[in-house]
């Protein structure tokens, strides 16, 4: 990273950093003097070459997954794939119109089941357990002589739990329907061999998985592959299903990151079990911290924890331990995560909750950093319990959901305006914050300005505002040293 804070990396969940294998396969295929032909020339060995490497990167894929090569169709990500496996299917269908899918999907997989919704499709929404599985019964129970596509994920991204894929396309088979698979999160983090699973579709992506961004690709099972329509036209590559020229480079990152993968898999469970166990233990010895989905079958890799201390918020722990306060996906809204609603979380609980996930790079001393920023930020919420005050790092707009979930009715702004060029102004805050009911004050302090005409009016102004109150700057030191030097100052004069 080129921050001078070094990173503690634990959102492998998110993206993963592409391997530096990885990373030297794509560059051979970019200059003048590596295989940047396209790889449909194949009038010239340039053209030929790089077919033969996009071809070697589909048998690695397939590898992965227990597939064959031509059932591989690459795409720009998972999010393409899903809509590919989803719309595809729908466009061919002349009965057979009803899809079932769960309310734990990626917004990949529901925002195009709404899409199909208005297109003439009917869908149902399985519900969770508690614990966050999707059983086979809630899937028997849904399915019928009309239903078409069951669309389930392997592994859930916020909670890492792992569906019964084997058990349940029996039921879909038996109903004459196919069963899509969106599989982002699962591959190379546990074995899927598509024909033992009884697979039909699946959606892969290659930065969940140390490849690059921007490459995917879709299994379609041969025997099914005329009932899926292609969505995106052109010159017929791959083909027909996905037009557009295949981006060499990226393919072969995606082969060359599947191929590690596999050959990693097993041992990688092992060690990332023990991290994730010894950090989990760790932290659920502080107090006030829940497993989310504990009793399920999951995958060692992610973890899903809420923090039960009133005043708690996931950006309570710092900038230089990079984890999840929701999936990427949900994290610009700033809306509960659908997931850990699904599961019955109340809005409060989903916004104090944290996704940790460990990948290829984490390290004992990212654990140990984990725990110190957890341990810090349960200390500051105890003690902001009793005083109804807390120190914040500069917020967003964004974050004021998190913070009203977390139980703050108002706010206070400590830093000047313009200190810096990546922070947000004081008006935009202020607006979003009436939005939500949230009480917000502009208090601007000068750094290494505070006296005790800054530390009164500070004082005055907390007195005034309904608690807990939350008071922020840059790094969250100036709004602190306002409440040190106010508690100390009022300590003396009562002594
Ligand atoms: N499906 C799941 C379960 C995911 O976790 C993600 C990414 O977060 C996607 C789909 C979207 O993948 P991509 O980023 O490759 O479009």
């Amino acid at each position: 990273m080129s921050d001078t804070t070094p990173l503690h990396y634990l959102d492998y969940a998110a993206t993963t950093p592409a391997d530096p294998r990885v990373i030297e396969a794509m560059t051979a295929c970019l200059g003048a003097d590596g295989i940047f032909g396209n790889p449909a020339s194949s009038s010239h060995a340039a053209g030929r070459l790089a077919k033969d490497k996009v071809e070697h990167a589909r048998a690695q894929v397939a590898a992965l997954i227990g597939a064959d090569a031509d059932e591989i169709v690459w795409t720009s990500g998972a999010t393409e794939s899903n809509n590919l496996a989803l719309k595809g299917y729908a466009e061919t269908a002349t009965d057979k119109r009803h899809l079932i899918t769960s309310r734990l999907e990626h917004k990949a997989i529901l925002d195009t089941m709404a899409n199909l919704s208005t297109r003439g499709m009917t869908a149902t929404y399985l519900t969770p357990t508690a614990d966050g599985e999707i059983t086979v019964d809630a899937v028997a129970a849904a399915i019928g002589p009309d239903t078409g596509l069951v669309s389930l994920m392997l592994v859930n991204n916020e909670l890492g739990t792992l569906t019964d894929i084997g058990a349940i396309s029996r039921i879909v088979h038996a109903a004459g329907a196919l069963l899509h698979v969106d599989a982002a999160q699962a591959l190379g983090k546990t074995p899927i061999d598509v024909r033992a699973l009884g697979i039909d579709l699946l959606s892969m992506s290659a930065h969940k998985v140390y490849g690059p961004k921007g490459i995917g690709a879709l299994f379609v099972r041969r025997d099914i592959a005329a009932r899926i329509a292609p969505q995106i036209h052109g010159g017929g590559h791959e083909r027909g299903l996905r037009s557009g020229t295949l981006a060499t480079h990226q393919i072969v990152g995606m082969g060359t990151a599947c191929e590690l993968a596999a050959d990693k898999l097993e041992r990688e469970a092992v060690r990332i079990a023990a991290l994730g166990a010894r950090l989990k233990d760790a932290l659920l010895a502080l107090g006030d911290i829940t497993h989310n989905a504990a009793a399920a079958r999951r995958i060692p890799h992610t973890l899903s924890l809420t923090v039960n201390a009133p005043g708690f918020f996931p950006f309570m722990l710092g900038d230089a331990l990079a984890v999840s306060s929701t999936s990427a996906c949900n994290s610009t809204s700033g809306a509960p995560s659908h997931v850990l609603t699904a599961i019955g979380l109340d809005p409060q609980s989903a916004g104090r909750t944290v996704r940790i996930s460990f990948g290829r790079f984490t390290t004992e001393q990212d654990v140990d950093f984990a725990i110190a920023c957890f341990e810090r930020a349960l200390e500051q919420c105890r003690a902001s319990a009793a005083t109804g005050f807390t120190a914040s790092r500069q917020i967003a707009p964004a974050d004021l959901k998190a913070i009203r979930n977390a139980g703050f009715r108002a706010v206070i702004c400590n830093r000047p305006d313009g200190e810096s060029a990546d922070q947000p102004a004081f008006d935009e805050i202020a607006a979003a914050a009436r939005e939500l009911g949230l009480d917000a004050r502009y208090l601007p302090v000068e750094r290494d300005r505070i006296g005790n005409a800054e530390v009164d009016a500070f004082g005055a102004l907390v007195d005034a505002l309904p608690k807990p109150v939350l008071a922020y700057c840059g790094s969250g030191s100036r709004a602190g040293m306002l409440w040190n030097r106010l508690t100390a100052r009022r300590t003396a004069t009562t002594a």
